[in-house]
């Protein structure tokens, strides 16, 4: 079955209750409500939970006709890890990814990946609660929803009856949260010929997709030549789709990147209980997940077939990394395109923003004499400014406009 994607999407999203050939919401769903389940403990690395995460994802892919592809003909590829936080001596102990196999006898591959592990109680230190001790961070949307979203794409390439032009890997990485720990082993000890990879599709946080002025950020579209045109193809009225075209990101793609293979990374934008445990199943747009699917099955079909996609150099990215900025404010923004302001999706904890007095859903209009639009100026506006510097954040609250003095 080939995907009529333009018109199906426009169903979809103008009515939730149509039912989709493929892409279930219920099916998103049923794997979300397990995964970040409360019973599934957070799913830290290397711990039991996930442990019964994995063994929920085998279950799965198995039933879909995937073929077992980690070590030894097992599911799983183990590594070693440690969650110490600059050697004061934390936990350390073995993980797994999990890997499976669609072969199509195809001469190359797609790798759909997704991390699944998480905070678990928060012990590690990457939470961002203020008291996170003993708190199970569920992880629905970062990343029980990824992982689901590599689930659904198992089943619908494994009964797409028009075989497809290419092998697929299906990877479920642990240690994502300890830094990509499980893609970078995977990328060192490859369990299939690196060479033949096409290109890789990375799914974090895919399941807060927004139901009104819906935005899709896709990024790596500079990693391969027709990646742009073809992700920006899928945008209609109802759902704008931001491209970055930098390859190297705060998630797993960046491993492969590394290794000079083409990655687009899918992300429906950040929220105030990112890496908190208020992240939870009740707040995932299972619909929304649906499009996203959609989206990247109708992708991988549009892809030059029987030919390998050329790997291109980007850029190093405005966004994830401090290293240009010599100062943060401590908020989330928002990836939404608009013009009058940036939205504040989270305040962090302890920075500069919340001693501000900033609050969540806060827009920034200006900071010191620059401006705020959107991500690109406010960006621009934070690289003017160097630790001790004293401002003022001009914002919108309630309509209302008010200006608070920061300090970096
Ligand atoms: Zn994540």
């Amino acid at each position: 079955m080939k995907l009529k994607s333009t018109i199906l999407f426009t169903i979809l999203i103008s009515s939730s209750t149509f039912a989709q050939d493929w892409f279930s919401a219920q099916k998103v769903t049923q794997h979300i409500s397990i995964l970040a389940a409360d019973s599934l403990g957070g799913r830290a690395t290397g711990s039991k939970f996930e442990e019964k995460a994995a063994n929920y994802i085998i279950k799965q892919l198995k039933s879909n006709g995937i073929q077992p592809k980690g070590e030894n003909g097992t599911w799983l590829q183990q590594f070693d890890f440690s969650a110490g936080l600059h050697g004061t001596g934390g936990r350390t102990g073995k993980a797994n990814n999990v890997i499976g196999f669609l072969d199509n006898k195809a001469k190359y591959t797609i790798v759909i990946g997704a991390h699944y592990d998480h905070l678990g109680d928060g012990a590690d230190g990457h939470s961002l609660d203020g008291h996170p001790e003993g708190k199970i961070h569920n992880g629905a949307d970062d990343n029980a929803s990824g992982v689901a979203g590599v689930i659904e794409l198992a089943r619908y390439f494994s009964q797409n009856n028009e075989k497809e032009a290419f092998n697929f890997l299906f990877i479920c990485f642990s240690g994502e949260e300890l830094g990509l720990l499980g893609s970078v082993y995977f990328c060192e000890h490859p369990t299939i010929d690196i060479s033949n990879i096409n290109c890789m599709i990375n799914m974090d946080m895919i399941g807060r997709l927004p139901k009104e002025n819906a935005s899709l950020a896709v990024s790596g579209t500079g990693t391969a030549a027709p990646f742009e045109k073809l992700v920006k193809s899928f945008e209609n009225g109802a759902l704008k789709i931001t491209t970055d075209s930098a390859g190297v990101g705060p998630s797993d793609h960046t491993s492969f990147y590394n290794k000079g293979i083409p990655v687009l990374h899918f992300f429906s934008g950040t929220h105030a209980d990112y890496h908190k445990p208020s992240d939870d199943i009740e707040k995932i747009n299972a619909q929304g997940e649906e499009v996203i699917l959609l989206i990247i099955a109708g992708l991988i079909e549009q892809l030059p077939k029987d030919e390998k996609l050329a790997f291109l150099k980007t850029r190093n990215p405005s966004m994830g990394t401090s290293a240009k900025f010599k100062v943060t404010l401590g908020i989330m923004p928002s990836y939404a395109n608009t013009d009058n302001g940036l939205k504040v999706e989270a305040v962090l904890d302890g920075k500069a923003a919340m001693k501000a007095g900033m609050k969540d859903g806060d827009i920034i209009t200006q900071i010191g004499d620059y401006p705020v639009k959107e991500i690109q100026t406010y960006m621009e506006a934070l690289g003017k400014f160097n630790k001790g510097d004293k401002t003022k954040v001009k914002l919108i609250r309630d309509k209302e406009v008010m200006v608070l003095e920061v300090e970096f």
